[in-house]
């Protein structure tokens, strides 16, 4: 007897022709032909296809989607490609040396080529198709899980926005379109597929996506994908802490944080990522500045592709809680030091139910903070000191800022730019000033502490 030898992906395709065939016809989408669009397959990173090559190969689809051909299209270099196929991550993963399949919520590969990682997705299904996937649902309508899979089109039909839903294939080099996002692109329009409140209760997250993409790409946010986020920000709070850190990373770090930072606000998103900032910046002036300075620095520095830290950045945005905290403390007694300390801790911790703060970055926030109290004190051998602080530079450049914002008179910030300019002789007569009319603040007790080499400016 002849042995039947059917493997997996054999089964899948002969279930989703089972399934295709119950399914109304769709109209299919609409194919923008090699020469009707921009994208030439020599601005796509050679890893991106050797990906579909090799999955193309072996009898699979593969498709580019997502931001690399929405970037593209819009004249953009995309920062990386994400592939689509109807391989199963396992059925992927063999063709790849090396490749991780990661991901819970959605399994994923990691294919490496060279340097490069590739991310494969397999087409994601509608729900009610999982029989032999899974995807499970909170009660609030959250996806937990997506691993239902199916094909091209449902594919298209899950992702978020019409204009990230776009396929790329080398084959025939077309542009598969099943939601309209060639339009939109056209019209700079984010569009939501499918229910916007369906589909931000399934995935809050995306209403922070909804933002950032028009901040990024200078779109409109689409009036029936704009409507609902003023109700559902709050399903904010059920994402978990580290998930929201990364995609605050994503929002503000990626060179348009100030103009976010407006439409979160604007949308009332804002309010559920950094309740403290929130409350600070309806109140006082001084603390909205200092939160668009800080970003507007940022964005700035990213351009000209200088170095960045969320420490800084989060030190901006929850300095006002802190220094009123502070305040408050020291009005009833506590001194300035332990005060500052009491409040950076409990801010910290607030903030931590919101968005997490990996220790690599909070830590040297609040090395951030303690500096500001202690820049004014530049007595004896401090200021030297005080400059060889691996974190001086961030809490000098954080002095400027506060002062700049108005929260503090200017004066502080001009003396430690002379003084980091001056030479040794210069920095004694300053620091001699300074002991003269008595504004170095406490005298060194201990000016034979350390003497490091100074080292090189950071
Ligand atoms: P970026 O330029 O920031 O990388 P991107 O569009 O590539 O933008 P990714 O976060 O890399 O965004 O996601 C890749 C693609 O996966 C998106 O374009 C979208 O099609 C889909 N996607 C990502 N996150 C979601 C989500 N939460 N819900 C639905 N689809 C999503
Ligand atoms: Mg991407």
């Amino acid at each position: 007897m002849a042995a039947v030898n059917i493997d997996s992906r054999m089964l899948n395709n002969l279930i989703s022709s089972i399934k295709r065939w119950r399914k109304p016809a769709s109209k299919g989408p609409r194919v923008i032909a090699r020469n009707d669009h921009s994208i030439s397959r020599r601005e796509i990173s050679r890893a991106a296809l050797t990906v579909m090559k090799r999955l193309q190969d072996a009898g699979y689809q593969a498709y580019i989607v997502g931001g690399g051909v929405r970037d593209l299209m819009l004249g953009g270099h995309p920062k990386d490609f994400d592939v689509a196929t109807d391989a199963t991550p396992e059925q992927a993963k063999v063709l790849f040396r090396g490749a991780r399949i990661v991901g819970r919520r959605f399994r994923i590969l990691h294919a490496r080529i060279g340097r490069e990682v590739i991310e494969v997705t397999t087409f994601r299904g509608h729900h009610s198709d999982g029989e032999t996937h899974e995807a499970k649902q909170s009660e609030h309508g959250m996806l937990l899980r997506d691993n239902v899979y199916g094909d091209l089109e449902s594919d298209a039909m899950r992702r978020d926005f019409t204009v990230n839903a776009l396929y790329y294939t080398t084959k025939g080099f077309e542009i598969h379109d099943y939601t309209g996002g060639v339009e939109d692109i056209e019209k700079r329009l984010i569009r939501m597929i499918g229910s916007p409140e369906v589909r931000y209760k399934e995935d809050p997250v995306r209403m922070l996506r909804a933002v950032r993409f028009a901040a990024k790409l200078d779109f409109t946010i689409e009036g029936t994908t704009e409507a609902p986020l003023h109700e559902l920000a709050p399903l904010l709070r059920n994402i978990a802490p580290a998930r929201l850190f990364d995609e605050i990373l994503k929002l503000l770090m990626s060179g348009h944080g100030e103009r976010t930072f407006e439409l979160l606000r604007q949308y009332q998103l804002w309010q559920h990522l950094f309740p403290d900032n929130a409350a600070q910046i309806e109140a006082n002036n001084a603390a909205l500045k200092l939160s668009q300075q800080a970003l507007r620095n940022t964005d700035q520095r990213i351009r000209a592709d200088m170095r960045v830290t969320p420490a800084f950045l989060y030190a901006a945005l929850l300095w006002p809680a802190v220094s009123t905290e502070q305040q408050k403390l020291i009005a009833k007694g506590t001194p300035p030091a332990p005060a500052l300390a009491q409040a950076a801790q409990k801010v910290t911790s607030s903030q931590l139910a919101h968005t997490a703060i990996p220790k690599r970055f909070s830590i040297p926030m609040r090395e951030i903070w303690d500096l500001q109290q202690r820049l004014p004190q530049r007595g004896g051998s401090r200021a030297q000191r005080l400059q060889e602080h691996p974190r001086f530079r961030a809490a000098y450049d954080f002095l400027l800022l506060r002062e700049e914002s108005g929260e503090i008179e200017a004066g502080l910030g001009k003396w430690w730019t002379d003084f980091q300019q001056a030479d040794d002789e210069q920095r004694q007569q300053m620091v001699r000033k300074l002991q003269r009319t008595g504004s170095g603040g406490r005298r060194n007790r201990n000016s034979r502490g350390r003497r490091r080499k100074p080292r090189a400016e950071q």
